[in-house]
């Protein structure tokens, strides 16, 4: 792990922001500043490297869907999650309902937006927002991470789709009553805000298989932690996922404020901000950057010059 090369690919990835475009639908994202990138690398053996705007506080956004994944698997267990939601790529947009409408058809996986609110209601009728907040804390080794107001009225008066979907999901019997409530959770969790240091932080937890890198207390059980970095290789990256899986060959999961969070496994964890985004919703600089760190530490699942 070599910090120069991280701030290689810091510098070249900066270059590249002008390709993408923060996100407006959600009218408080559009107010970041689309040529920021940070990169945070957190190693097994203690090692931290931070370039950039690793410290700036974000909205999690999707990237909270591996963490109402991994609660809801250890609280309801494998077989209640996966009964209304599927484990495979939906090759749409993350707030896509198309597939949905047809008879038997339940959302395709807990990474898009039906998946994980059908997960939001497991988890609020279990567990309150602010003990999800908790845990949130200490998976991402982040005790400073808040819900950010600001984002979730902002999420909140923008949530049509969203509301449309949970709806839909309601009337096909997918999720329980109560769906303004589980809106507000689902939103509530996308409203976390974090850094890239946070995200790193996750993404040691989830390599570490669940278990604190300091203090060695098992915070998410192994089985739980193999099925979250699965889930995060096939449908962690939108409908770029394939391409993704193919060019970089880590585990990851976006988020439209521009995050990302990767797991190399038994190795390190890695955090990344790079608010200007792709058509798929992925961050440019963050894409660019992983593309870079995969091929220069040989961080592929399939790179078999390890
Ligand atoms: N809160 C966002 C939404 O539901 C999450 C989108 C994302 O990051 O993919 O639209």
């Amino acid at each position: 792990m070599e910090l120069q090369v991280v701030e290689q690919a810091v510098a070249a990835a900066s270059d590249k922001t002008c390709e993408g475009k923060v996100a407006t639908y959600i009218p408080e994202l559009g107010k970041a500043d689309g040529s920021r990138v940070g990169v945070s690398v957190f190693s097994r053996s203690g090692e931290r490297l931070s370039v950039g705007d690793t410290k700036t506080r974000f909205s999690i956004q999707s990237i909270s869907k591996v963490i109402s994944l991994a609660v809801a698997l250890e609280l309801c267990g494998f077989d209640m999650v996966f009964q209304n939601v599927g484990m495979e790529p939906s090759g749409d947009a993350f707030n896509s309902m198309v597939k949905l409408e047809y008879a038997h058809s339940v959302p395709y996986n807990p990474m898009i937006n039906a998946g994980a609110i059908v997960i939001a209601s497991y988890l609020a009728r279990r567990i309150s927002f602010e003990e999800m907040m908790r845990t949130s804390r200490s998976l991402c080794l982040d005790p400073d991470i808040v819900l950010d107001e600001n984002v979730y009225r902002s999420e909140m008066s923008n949530i049509s789709r969203n509301r449309a979907i949970a709806y839909l999901l309601e009337s096909k019997g997918y999720i329980e009553k109560d769906v303004e409530k589980c809106l507000h959770f689902y939103v509530k969790m996308c409203s976390l805000s974090v850094t890239a240091e946070s995200l790193a932080g996750l993404g040691l937890v989830l390599a570490n298989d669940g278990i604190h890198p300091a203090t060695g207390e098992r915070l998410l059980q192994e089985q739980t932690v193999r099925v979250v970095k699965t889930i995060m290789l096939t449908c962690g990256m939108y409908d770029g996922s394939g391409q993704f899986a193919v060019r970089v060959g880590i585990p990851s999961k976006s988020g439209v404020g521009g995050g990302i969070l990767s797991v190399i496994d038994r190795e390190m964890g890695i955090g990344i901000y790079g608010p200007a985004l792709d058509d798929k919703g992925n961050s440019v600089a963050g894409r660019y950057i992983l593309e870079y760190l995969s091929e220069k530490w040989h961080l592929h699942l399939f790179d078999n010059r390890k």
